[in-house]
């Protein structure tokens, strides 16, 4: 199984020296208990889905780019467009910060582990306050927004890295951007490029929830029940399902061995 190692070393779960409740792992939690459990205190996870190879992509030039102006310490172009007053922020760990399995680190007293979470980006305005920034990109005729429900998951993942650096002891402003790339289907051939209409969009962000859900997280994983499945998922059903099919199966053919055992004696 190349992409998927269902039972993974114990120091990666909950207890063992390399367990961080990174900012994935608290989306998890609030999404479902029992997949939050089962990954981090058993440590199996669910199976990944299939990387995302083009957005990446999108990730890494806008990385650049906007590192040609942190260095320059000038704003982008987006963001003059936009009305930003700001430039990307230049800081010896910023590079940590954006590395997927470091990003920006906060030590949790209260549950003994460190918190973490990778951003894209970090701006810093004229009254020294940083912006948390984060890259999206998609591919819709209409104006991309904020408003779909299930794009509550971004504005989380934006306030939990305003949580993470405050902790740190930066001024963080509670203005966060998204920088959104979205891909146009209207041109007439395709010619080996995709052109993208870009978009900054602000959101007001409220970490006054991160504390909290923190805290809760740590007293789930002290449990030792299960806790229930999620209500809003159908994986768990799915796999219930299974079992009873499993169990019918399974029961037929002992009966019939049993059957069979019988005529032989
Ligand atoms: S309900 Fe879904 S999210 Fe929860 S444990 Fe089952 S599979 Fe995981």
């Amino acid at each position: 199984m190349a992409f998927y190692n269902p039972k993974r070393s114990k120091s990666w779960n909950y207890g063992g020296d390399k367990w961080r409740l990174s900012r994935s792992k608290i989306d998890l939690f609030l999404e479902c208990q029992k997949c939050f459990y089962l990954d981090n205190k058993l440590g199996t996870k669910r199976p990944p889905g299939f990387p995302f190879n083009l957005n990446s992509a999108v990730d890494a030039l806008l990385k650049k780019e906007f590192d040609i102006h942190r260095r320059a310490q000038t704003p982008h172009p987006l963001m003059v467009k936009f009305g930003i007053d700001a430039v990307p922020f230049e800081h010896k760990d910023i590079d940590t910060w954006r590395e997927n399995f470091e990003g920006v680190e906060a030590f949790y007293e209260e549950g003994g582990f460190y918190v973490s979470g990778a951003v894209d980006d970090v701006w810093v305005n004229t009254s020294g306050e940083l912006h948390v920034v984060d890259y999206k990109s998609t591919s819709k005729d209409e104006e991309v927004t904020l408003d779909a429900e299930w794009q509550n998951g971004y504005k989380r993942q934006m306030e939990v890295y305003q949580w993470l650096l405050r902790k740190n002891g930066f001024k963080v402003s509670n203005m966060g951007y998204f920088v959104y790339a979205n891909a146009r289907k209207d041109k007439d051939t395709f010619e080996g490029k995709l052109e993208f209409r870009m978009k900054i969009i602000p959101y007001d962000g409220d970490d006054s929830w991160v504390d909290g859900a923190i805290r809760d997280a740590k007293e789930c994983l002290g449990r030792n029940t299960i806790p229930g499945s999620s209500n809003t998922c159908e994986y768990c059903a799915y796999r219930d399902a299974i079992t009873d099919s499993e169990r019918d199966i399974t029961g037929s053919e002992k009966q019939n061995k049993d059957v069979d055992r019988r005529t032989l004696f």
